[in-house]
Protein backbone atom coordinates (compact mmCIF):
# COMPACT_ATOMS: atom_id res chain seq x y z
CA UNK A 1 0.00 0.00 0.00
CA UNK A 2 1.06 3.26 -1.11
CA UNK A 3 2.04 5.67 2.09
CA UNK A 4 -0.51 8.33 0.88
CA UNK A 5 -2.82 5.84 0.70
CA UNK A 6 -2.21 4.69 3.89
CA UNK A 7 -2.46 8.10 5.35
CA UNK A 8 -5.49 8.55 3.33
CA UNK A 9 -7.09 5.44 5.34
CA UNK A 10 -5.85 6.35 8.92
CA UNK A 11 -7.74 10.25 8.05
CA UNK A 12 -10.81 8.50 7.22
CA UNK A 13 -10.80 6.51 10.40
CA UNK A 14 -10.07 9.37 12.34
CA UNK A 15 -13.09 11.72 10.72
CA UNK A 16 -15.39 8.61 11.42
CA UNK A 17 -18.46 10.42 13.42
CA UNK A 18 -18.16 9.33 17.09
CA UNK A 19 -20.26 6.82 18.47
CA UNK A 20 -21.76 8.30 21.18
CA UNK A 21 -22.26 6.77 24.83
CA UNK A 22 -24.27 3.51 24.53
CA UNK A 23 -25.71 2.79 27.37
CA UNK A 24 -25.65 -0.79 28.65
CA UNK A 25 -29.05 -1.26 30.00
CA UNK A 26 -28.88 -4.50 30.76
CA UNK A 27 -25.64 -3.95 33.16
CA UNK A 28 -27.70 -1.08 34.97
CA UNK A 29 -30.37 -3.24 35.15
CA UNK A 30 -28.88 -5.50 36.65
CA UNK A 31 -27.50 -3.14 38.98
CA UNK A 32 -30.19 -1.45 40.42
CA UNK A 33 -31.93 -4.95 40.75
CA UNK A 34 -29.17 -6.51 42.78
CA UNK A 35 -29.10 -2.78 44.98
CA UNK A 36 -32.98 -3.49 45.54
CA UNK A 37 -32.06 -6.98 46.21
CA UNK A 38 -29.96 -6.08 48.85
CA UNK A 39 -31.68 -3.28 50.32
CA UNK A 40 -34.67 -5.42 50.34
CA UNK A 41 -32.79 -8.09 52.96
CA UNK A 42 -31.64 -5.35 54.92
CA UNK A 43 -35.04 -4.34 55.59
CA UNK A 44 -35.95 -7.51 56.51
CA UNK A 45 -32.77 -8.51 58.87
CA UNK A 46 -33.92 -5.53 60.48
CA UNK A 47 -37.54 -6.11 61.28
CA UNK A 48 -37.12 -6.80 64.86
CA UNK A 49 -36.47 -3.03 65.27
CA UNK A 50 -39.93 -1.95 64.65
CA UNK A 51 -40.92 -4.35 67.67
CA UNK A 52 -42.27 -1.48 70.42
CA UNK A 53 -39.47 -1.23 72.85
CA UNK A 54 -40.02 -3.48 76.56
CA UNK A 55 -40.30 -1.40 79.53
CA UNK A 56 -38.57 -4.14 81.23
CA UNK A 57 -35.17 -4.33 79.38
CA UNK A 58 -33.31 -6.98 81.44
CA UNK A 59 -32.37 -8.82 78.49
CA UNK A 60 -30.67 -6.03 76.65
CA UNK A 61 -28.49 -5.91 79.64
CA UNK A 62 -27.32 -2.31 80.06
CA UNK A 63 -28.84 0.12 77.76
CA UNK A 64 -31.64 1.96 79.76
CA UNK A 65 -35.47 1.92 77.63
CA UNK A 66 -34.15 5.76 76.29
CA UNK A 67 -31.25 4.39 74.98
CA UNK A 68 -33.48 1.64 73.15
CA UNK A 69 -35.55 4.02 72.20
CA UNK A 70 -32.99 6.23 70.52
CA UNK A 71 -31.23 3.39 68.72
CA UNK A 72 -35.17 2.73 67.31
CA UNK A 73 -35.15 5.89 66.05
CA UNK A 74 -32.39 5.57 64.20
CA UNK A 75 -33.23 2.13 62.76
CA UNK A 76 -36.82 3.74 61.80
CA UNK A 77 -34.33 6.75 59.91
CA UNK A 78 -32.43 4.21 58.26
CA UNK A 79 -35.40 1.85 56.83
CA UNK A 80 -36.92 4.73 55.84
CA UNK A 81 -34.45 5.98 53.29
CA UNK A 82 -33.89 2.13 52.49
CA UNK A 83 -37.36 2.65 51.80
CA UNK A 84 -36.51 5.75 49.71
CA UNK A 85 -34.22 3.92 47.88
CA UNK A 86 -36.09 1.20 46.61
CA UNK A 87 -38.48 3.96 45.37
CA UNK A 88 -35.86 5.38 43.02
CA UNK A 89 -34.75 1.86 42.13
CA UNK A 90 -38.38 1.62 40.81
CA UNK A 91 -38.78 4.29 39.62
CA UNK A 92 -35.59 3.77 37.41
CA UNK A 93 -36.37 -0.16 36.00
CA UNK A 94 -39.94 1.52 35.32
CA UNK A 95 -37.59 4.28 32.87
CA UNK A 96 -35.65 1.04 31.54
CA UNK A 97 -38.98 -0.61 30.86
CA UNK A 98 -40.03 2.89 28.65
CA UNK A 99 -37.11 2.75 26.91
CA UNK A 100 -36.25 6.57 28.84
CA UNK A 101 -33.34 5.41 30.73
CA UNK A 102 -30.69 7.76 31.02
CA UNK A 103 -32.32 10.60 29.35
CA UNK A 104 -32.48 13.85 31.46
CA UNK A 105 -36.33 14.59 32.63
CA UNK A 106 -35.82 18.34 32.37
CA UNK A 107 -34.06 18.80 28.95
CA UNK A 108 -34.16 15.11 27.46
CA UNK A 109 -30.68 14.99 26.70
CA UNK A 110 -28.57 11.69 27.46
CA UNK A 111 -27.17 11.52 31.35
CA UNK A 112 -23.66 11.57 31.31
CA UNK A 113 -22.46 7.70 31.76
CA UNK A 114 -20.25 8.45 34.52
CA UNK A 115 -23.11 10.25 36.36
CA UNK A 116 -25.19 7.65 36.07
CA UNK A 117 -22.23 5.58 37.09
CA UNK A 118 -22.16 7.01 40.28
CA UNK A 119 -26.13 7.58 40.83
CA UNK A 120 -27.62 5.10 38.37
CA UNK A 121 -31.23 6.44 39.85
CA UNK A 122 -30.48 9.95 38.65
CA UNK A 123 -33.63 11.34 36.54
CA UNK A 124 -31.71 14.48 35.20
CA UNK A 125 -27.93 15.66 33.96
CA UNK A 126 -25.65 17.65 35.60
CA UNK A 127 -26.47 20.90 34.02
CA UNK A 128 -30.07 20.09 35.15
CA UNK A 129 -29.61 19.20 38.55
CA UNK A 130 -27.53 21.97 39.49
CA UNK A 131 -30.17 24.27 38.52
ZN1 LIG B 1 -30.99 17.98 31.73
Amino acid sequence: MHVDERTDKFFRLLSRPIIMQKIDIDCFFKKLQNHAKELKSKIYDARDFRKPVALDQQNIGRLTRADALQVQAMAVEVERRRYFELEQINRALKRIALDEYGQCLSCGEDIDLARLDIIPTTMTCIQCAEV
